[in-house]
């Protein structure tokens, strides 16, 4: 079980339709692919994902530089070894690009560690359960009109899920914002969850304003309404407002979980696992939020994020958003809008090898 062998990788893996999302088209999912191999021939894969190619390839050295020094390391140690990795960064780190390079490298030891132990990732952390409540957020851009909005949500619906998320903060006024919601509620019926994501745009009066419309309309949780480090900001609208306020995929360490918490601004928490660094953090700031009386949800990789929240007992909700499945064999199955995790030791994800090679960028 000890480490022999690390490779880290960028892959440029294409979307088949293009998007524009903050301005950018998005043409392509960038992934940081980590492989490690253990001396009983074990291999474990982990990667971050993000729509644009901004620093992946840096993060890709960072991660690279790093996990040389995992040879000789025990995947059976895998929080031990998380805190070497970051000891060693820890002079341009918490946090950052940091991060991003030791989650790949984290989540590929947990996928050795699971598959040597012969036990599945969900299993072997916890085992709460083995499926949870998802949510489509996939296409649902404030580009759409609201009539194209309904009618992606409504597909979603279609194709098993009971709850979906829309993107708003574009619309000039509250109203304009609450008509996409009803355009959707309209398509989806009265059971289907639609919560809504304000990507940060607002000020603290105009999350408040949009804020009443929005609860009105029906929506079940309001996620970044103000800037995410806005933690009174946040406080506040949670103190004025019905509706849930969910926040946290921007944050990246457990101190700024703890802040977030301590000051009582969300109702429900959601976790990257890029930016905490992987899932060994992920699981400690997932306690405090239990401490807390927070439910926890995860930030896109669904296939990943779908382990560790089966394993905590504060799980809520996971994001549905293939970014990797061009990557991979398989995604896990939907069922009765339940994601349902792999049985598989470890993640029981395969990557396909030739999808690998052709999006493989050469760096
Ligand atoms: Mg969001």
């Amino acid at each position: 079980m000890k480490i022999t062998q690390v490779a880290v990788n960028v892959l440029r893996v294409p979307v088949a339709h293009p998007y524009v999302a903050a301005g950018r088209t998005v043409d392509a999912n960038w992934h940081v692919l980590a492989r490690v191999t253990t001396s009983d021939g074990v291999e474990g894969l982990g990667y971050i994902v993000y729509p644009r190619p901004d620093l992946m390839t840096a993060i890709c050295h960072a991660a690279r530089e790093l996990g040389e020094h995992l040879i000789g390391m025990s995947v059976l140690e895998p929080e031990a070894v998380w805190d070497r990795l970051a000891r060693r960064g820890d002079w341009v780190g918490p946090g950052g690009l940091l991060h991003c390079a030791l989650c790949p490298l984290d989540v590929a030891v947990w996928d050795a560690a699971g598959k040597t132990m012969g036990q599945p990732l969900h299993r072997l952390l916890g085992g709460y359960r083995d499926r949870l409540p998802a949510y489509a957020s996939d296409g649902l851009w404030y580009s759409l009109t609201p009539d194209e909005l309904a009618a992606s949500a409504r597909r979603h619906v279609d194709a098993g899920f009971s709850a979906v998320k829309l993107r708003l903060g574009r619309e000039a006024t509250p109203e304009l914002e609450a008509r996409r919601v009803r355009a959707v509620r309209e398509a989806v019926g009265p059971d289907v969850r639609v919560m809504v994501d304000a990507t940060e745009s607002w000020s603290l009066a105009q999350a408040r304003r949009s804020g009443r419309v929005l609860q009105d309309a029906g929506i079940a949780w309001l996620e970044d309404p103000v800037h995410h480090l806005d933690f009174a900001g946040l406080a506040q609208l949670r103190r004025r407002l019905d509706v849930p306020i969910a926040a946290g995929e921007h944050l990246y360490h457990l101190d700024a979980f703890r802040q977030l918490l301590e000051a009582q601004a969300v109702d429900v928490l959601i976790l990257d696992l890029a930016r905490v660094g992987g899932m060994t953090p992920w699981r400690k700031i997932a306690a405090l939020a239990h401490a807390h009386r927070v439910p926890v949800c995860g930030h896109v990789v669904p296939e990943i994020q779908v382990h560790v929240l089966c394993a905590i007992p504060n799980a809520h909700l996971v994001e549905f958003v293939p970014r990797s499945a061009g990557i991979l064999t398989s995604m896990p199955r939907l069922e009765r809008g339940e994601l349902v995790a792999p049985d598989a030791p470890g993640l029981g994800l395969e990557l396909d090898e030739a999808a690998v090679r052709r999006y493989q960028v050469v760096s």
